[in-house]
């Protein structure tokens, strides 16, 4: 068993989860869910890390997938023993192939539009009868800052609009979905829900739960717990359902850190380093959102005495992390740490110009450190013919 002091041992690049900081997540989301009376579940796409589930379902009472894999992950990994695991299933668009299978291994099927309701209603209940159908609501209230995580943005294919609302679907259904959020505070979720009552509440009557999506930064410093959980009770004693909240982001956050070495520096017009990961590869959304991740021990640049523009070890020309400057020069060997990046990476990773993903690591609530997964020349080819 490896233990933390171990760490400078282990080859980079790699992504180091803390489980104790997992667990101080996991315990608002928890106190959320009891003071509130709301059901809290994890959204894999933006955490998928399973080496941690067994500390996750201690708290979470399951999984929301976008899809017949994540679904399968969920009933494979995050079973519990009282047998109460929720799986939700929700895609854009479910396929004729895959419907009988996510119809066996789902608590609630929530599809994105009337006509893929009515296409697969009856297939779904004729093998799992206990499966709760819902519909995903395009509220048209537009918050999220970046548009490309706005699905509540012009001409946006998720969810049903008022226009495109059919009543014929109340007869199956029992309950509805949104999620028009991405990173936001409880102000955002008042804003949303009151454009999603005023549109929808009026088809409220029969519905046993209102699903209010993710996208709530509730593990954020600063956020305010105590209106979300007072919305929720609110919500819940003026019509009679449960509510649901499924955040990704918000479980993963501030758990933990990718871990890269320099491998050359070089001057060309300003300093340079070259990394042994990737941008474009490991953190994607520093180059898709964009935004800057911060670095350990760094500061912007000219702050500090030294300023090297990073990059990954990729043939990208754009595979840059930004400017960064430091209190010493980078030598080939330091340890370059890039901070909060364990939510939407390693479950968006490529294999990209066969640069080599990083390592999954996980220390555990009693600091040993659990190399749960390499990878290497096989995880590149087996994707490619
Ligand atoms: C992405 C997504 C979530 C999770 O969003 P976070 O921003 O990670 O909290 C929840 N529900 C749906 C439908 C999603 O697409």
């Amino acid at each position: 068993m490896k233990m933390m002091k171990d760490l400078d041992k282990l080859n980079t690049p790699y992504y180091l989860c803390d489980e104790s900081l997992l667990k101080n997540n996991l315990e608002i989301l928890n106190y959320v869910q009891e003071q509130s009376g709301a059901k809290i579940i994890l959204a894999l796409k933006g955490f998928a890390m399973w080496g941690t589930f067994p500390l996750i379902k201690k708290y979470l009472k399951g999984c929301t997938s976008s899809g017949l894999h994540e679904a399968l992950l969920a009933r494979e990994e995050f079973a519990k023993d009282d047998n109460s695991l929720e799986v939700h299933t929700y895609s854009p668009a479910f396929k004729d192939e895959d419907i009988e299978e996510i119809a066996k291994i789902s608590d609630h099927i929530v599809f994105n539009s009337p006509n893929q309701l009515f296409k697969f209603k009856d297939r779904v209940k004729k093998i799992n009868s206990h499966v709760s159908l819902s519909l995903r609501i395009n509220p048209e209230h537009s918050s999220s800052p970046k548009e490309i995580y706005n699905p509540c943005g012009i001409y946006s294919r998720l969810g049903t609009t008022l226009a495109n609302f059919d009543e014929e679907v109340l007869k199956y259904i029992d309950g509805l979905n949104f999620h028009a959020l991405c990173e936001q505070d409880v102000g955002a979720l008042e804003e949303v829900l009151a454009a999603f009552e005023e549109k929808f509440s009026k088809y409220f009557k029969n519905l046993k739960y209102i699903n209010f999506g993710g996208g709530h930064h509730i593990t954020k410093k600063g956020y305010d717990v105590e209106k979300l959980i007072k919305i929720i009770k609110e919500f819940r004693a003026k019509y009679d359902v449960e509510v649901y909240l499924e955040p990704g982001e918000a479980v993963g956050w501030e758990t933990g850190v990718l871990v890269s070495s320099v491998l050359d520096t070089m001057h060309n017009g300003m300093d340079l380093a070259i990394l042994d990961t990737s941008a474009e590869a490991h953190m994607p959304d520093t180059l898709a959102m964009p935004y800057r991740a911060e670095i350990r021990d760094s500061a912007k640049a000219g702050e500090k005495k030294y300023t090297y523009r990073l990059g990954g070890n990729t043939c990208l020309a754009g595979d840059i992390m930004g400017d960064y400057s430091f209190d010493e020069p980078l030598k080939v060997g330091d340890k370059i740490i890039f901070e909060d990046q364990i939510h939407y990476t390693f479950v968006k990773n490529t294999t990209f110009n066969g640069i080599k993903l990083p390592s999954l690591v996980i220390l555990r609530e009693d600091k040993t450190l659990d190399v749960v997964k390499e990878f290497g020349y096989e995880d590149y080819k087996n994707r490619l013919s």
